[in-house]
């Protein structure tokens, strides 16, 4: 019988408790106190004190299924949603950690283990990747495991590109970090890709789906490598992602989860083609957009709030593309169907409805005022500058329509374009002769509301420390 993701985050938990594990609740998306990251991205944010060793637990070994937000700051998957079979811009990562206890020996044997003999996964659809120079880990995996040498590939760190394998993990650039071992499933040869380290790889054939991080050393801020107090593991599995394989499905998409959402989404856009790629990206959003209100967040222009907002307004633009855009709004319809199938997980969703309804519809309402005037616009300057956009028209879409430079990319990309960099700029630019002003103003008491963006009059985010958008992946998809 096929798990459902349900029964796979439990056989996870239960699994590495009969390993001596403590299971530990997912932490929220905005981490604690930890102004290096913008939304907790990965299970072990909540433990980052633990294996620095500035903090002592009463266990040294956890398992959680951590919420974590990948739209922002070091890990930015948002504009890859959509687009692959297995990114969403929030995802459960489900993981096992040691703080100074087991290490590559048993992280490895357990993750085989749990894979071939709980999921019965067949070996010969699975490889794996180490560090280029991990000596170690290659002999646990081919000697212990018994895994072929060729289906044990090494990889060193990929510096800049965006989404091939890299075999060092960090979770920013700054923090604990380390060599990993990466398990991959081959999804079959009907499928385009490659095998990790080949030319093909950022296909979909091979997909990981489990990290396992020997975390040993913490970045300082001019690059130098600390070595942690003692050696630690920390594994971070894609729920989706397992959830796929398990259920013999080829996209996170394709999932239980995920077709409640879609179907949902069908309904409410009266969309016909359930594998519509507006529906996937709504069904992605509505989850970080009400994940992210429940941990506080609330639509802004600055910091977490920004790319909220940024977020929520792709998701709506997805609406006005199918031709969905309702009186009183559309976008809010799909909190409750995440009700039903994230509700029982994780209680503060429901509990939160209601906040999460209202503030997904005022975030709407407020832009579905000026967005098809905003898409028309796009479109003359489109004809009137032969494709280019310049920096004037993108602030002007930006400040006028409410559409953000990312909002202008997606779509350009959809119609095979891209924003040259020199618009980006130019646009950072006059954002900044914008904020100048707005601070002068500010300062003689001008009384002068912010930005002519009616996004102003919404309510900020409770968040206003630093502001992290300029880094978090506004600039423009090649
Ligand atoms: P990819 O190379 O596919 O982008 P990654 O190497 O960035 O993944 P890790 O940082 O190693 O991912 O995170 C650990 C695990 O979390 C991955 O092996 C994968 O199963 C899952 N994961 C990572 N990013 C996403 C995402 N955007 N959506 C869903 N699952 C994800
Ligand atoms: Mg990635
Ligand atoms: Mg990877
Ligand atoms: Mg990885």
């Amino acid at each position: 019988p096929i798990r459902t993701s349900h029964q796979i985050r439990s056989d996870f938990l239960e699994f590495f408790r009969s390993k001596g594990h403590t299971i530990v609740p997912s932490s929220p998306l905005v981490p604690g106190n930890d102004p290096t990251l913008l939304f907790t991205n990965a299970g072990m944010v909540q433990f980052k004190d633990v294996f620095l060793g500035a903090e002592k637990r009463s266990y040294v070994r956890a398992t959680s299924s951590q919420r974590c937000v990948r739209a922002g700051g070091k890990h930015n998957d948002l504009d890859q949603v959509g687009y692959t079979a297995r990114h969403h811009t929030f995802f459960e990562m489900l993981g096992n950690f040691s703080f100074g206890d087991y290490f590559k020996r048993d992280a490895i044997a357990w993750a085989w283990e749990l894979l071939t003999q709980v999921w019965k996964l067949p070996p010969e659809r699975l490889l794996v990747t180490i560090y280029h120079t991990d000596d170690e880990a290659f002999d646990i995996w081919h000697n212990v495991v018994g895994l072929p040498a060729d289906r044990i590939i090494r990889i060193g760190d990929n510096k800049g590109a965006p989404y091939a394998s890299d075999n060092f993990w960090q979770m920013a650039d700054t923090g604990p970090c380390g060599p990993c071992t990466e398990i991959f499933y081959d999804h079959g040869a009907h499928i385009p890709g490659g095998p990790p380290g080949s030319p093909e790889e950022d296909g979909d054939r091979y997909i990981e789906i489990w990290n396992n991080v020997f975390m040993q050393f913490d970045r300082q801020a001019d690059g130098t490598l600390v070595p942690l107090p003692a050696p630690c593991v920390d594994t971070g599995m894609g729920l989706e992602r397992l959830a796929a394989v398990l259920q013999h499905v080829h996209s996170n998409y394709e999932i239980d989860l995920f077709q409640h959402l879609i179907n949902a989404a069908a309904k409410i856009t009266h969309t016909a083609d359930l594998e519509h790629k507006s529906l996937r990206v709504i069904a992605d959003h509505i989850r970080a957009c009400s994940f992210l209100i429940v941990d506080g967040v609330l639509p802004s222009n600055e910091g977490r709030g920004y790319v909220l907002r940024r977020i929520v307004r792709r998701a709506v633009r997805h609406f006005w593309k199918l031709g969905a855009l309702q009186a009183d709004g559309a976008f809010w319809r799909m909190v409750a169907p995440l009700c039903d199938v994230m509700g029982e997980a994780y209680p503060e969703l429901v509990r939160k409805r209601d906040l999460v309804e209202r503030s997904l519809k005022a975030e709407e309402a407020a832009f579905a005022q000026t967005l098809d005037a905003g898409m028309q616009r796009l479109e003359g300057y489109l004809h009137q500058s032969d494709g280019a956009l310049t920096g004037e028209q993108l602030f002007q879409l930006h400040d006028t329509y409410g559409c953000p430079p990312d909002l202008i990319a997606d779509i350009l990309r959809e119609k095979g374009m891209t924003l040259p960099p020199e618009t980006m700029t130019a646009y950072d630019g006059l954002m900044e002769q914008q904020r100048e002003r707005a601070r002068a103003a500010g300062k003689f008491g001008g009384g002068i509301a912010l930005p002519g963006e009616l996004i102003a009059q919404l309510a900020p985010t409770q968040f206003e420390g630093y502001d992290h958008a300029d880094e978090d992946g506004l600039v423009v998809q090649a």
